[in-house]
């Protein structure tokens, strides 16, 4: 069950806006060479296409910044954040080049006007800074406490620099590689503060395991209503980020959209079955009315199984059965089937 979302404050990113009683927020970070302009332009189309509300990307020097220039001009509605860290001259650079938010410890900047001239530059500009820490990032002065209030008070250390220059446009995130230290420290954190909190579990590996871990802190936390914008963070394609991030909010409700569900499969699978879902998936993409659609692998069970969904294929050898909220609507060839499939489909979205 869904408690209460804590409500926390409002931050805007370009159009995206994080906190308050906003949407939670998808995020992914492109992972081309920023510089390498046409291939980081392929990957934000593809994000974005994808449903990448908001986009990260490394601006780790000025050339960066330069092709960041470029891409902003190609690319005007995107809320971007540059991840930029050390460098204050890249911070000034990049609000001047459009940048919607930015990514950086206060703490890692060695001097203070230059931090007086980040804020400066970020409140004239209305760009928000996330800080944050993570389990590799915890400041040695805090090792006495336990390591998710060290994270933790190592997060509030830079919201505190931050403050002290009356700047209060922030979002923290505290990310830990494993599952159950991100949830905790985020707990933690929530209670102290009204900032809005970017979740997502550090270093989470490959595909497979980052979506377990992720999965786990995210929905645990989401669930006890903390969190306003999140990243699945996995080694590979970017895309996948986006699409984990928008199934989880839709499994938890968060989100309205299509429900696919799919049979395991079995000896009695008539289908191609990744070829029938890839088919659907394409049909369904960034469709908002929340539906449940079924494919099926036989007749046999695949019609009792997915009586619950509003449409359905139930495979055949030469094609296959649709169903309506488990009624038979008709037995298809191949040629004919996802043509009809369609048809129903248009139908229920604007029924
Ligand atoms: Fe097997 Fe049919 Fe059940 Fe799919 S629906 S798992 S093919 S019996």
């Amino acid at each position: 069950m869904i408690t209460d979302r804590k409500e926390t404050k409002t931050v805007h990113v370009g159009r995206a806006a994080i906190g308050g009683k906003n949407a939670i927020t998808v995020q992914s970070m492109t992972n081309t060479d920023t510089k390498d302009i046409y291939s980081t332009n392929v990957q934000i189309r593809k994000l974005v296409s994808s449903g990448c509300e908001i986009v990260r990307i490394a601006l780790y020097d000025i050339e960066c910044v330069e092709a960041f220039r470029e891409l902003r001009k190609a690319f005007r509605d995107v809320p971007f954040v540059g991840d930029i860290h050390f460098d204050y001259k890249i911070a000034l650079k990049a609000i001047n080049a459009g940048i919607d938010k930015i990514r950086l410890n206060p703490g890692n900047i060695d001097a203070d006007w230059k931090i007086h001239e980040i804020v400066t530059a970020a409140k004239e500009n209305g760009i928000p800074i996330r800080v944050g820490a993570n389990s590799g990032s915890i400041n040695k002065r805090f090792l006495h406490l336990s390591k998710m209030e060290a994270l933790v008070e190592s997060a509030l250390e830079q919201v505190q620099i931050l403050e002290k220059y009356e700047f209060e446009n922030i979002v923290i995130a505290v990310k830990s590689s494993s599952p159950f230290e991100t949830i905790r420290a985020n707990e933690i954190l929530s209670k102290k503060i009204r900032y809005p909190l970017h979740l997502g579990v550090t270093e989470a590996g490959p595909i497979r395991q980052s979506l377990i871990k992720s999965t786990i802190a995210l929905s645990h936390l989401l669930q006890k209503g903390i969190g306003d914008t999140l990243r699945y963070s996995i080694s590979g394609d970017p895309v996948e980020e986006v699409l984990a991030g928008h199934q989880l909010l839709l499994t938890l409700g968060m989100r309205e959209g299509i429900n696919l569900v799919s049979c395991p499969t079995c000896a009695r699978t008539e289908i191609d079955m990744q070829e029938y879902i890839s088919l659907v998936n394409d049909m369904i993409q960034g469709i908002k009315k929340p539906l449940t659609i079924a494919i099926m692998g036989c007749v046999v069970n695949g019609m009792g199984e997915g009586k619950h969904a509003d449409l359905g294929i139930a495979g055949t050898k030469n094609g296959g059965v649709i169903f309506k909220k488990g009624e038979i609507f008709g037995k298809f060839n191949r040629e004919d089937l996802f043509v009809v499939f369609e048809e129903e489909l248009k139908k229920l979205i604007h029924e």
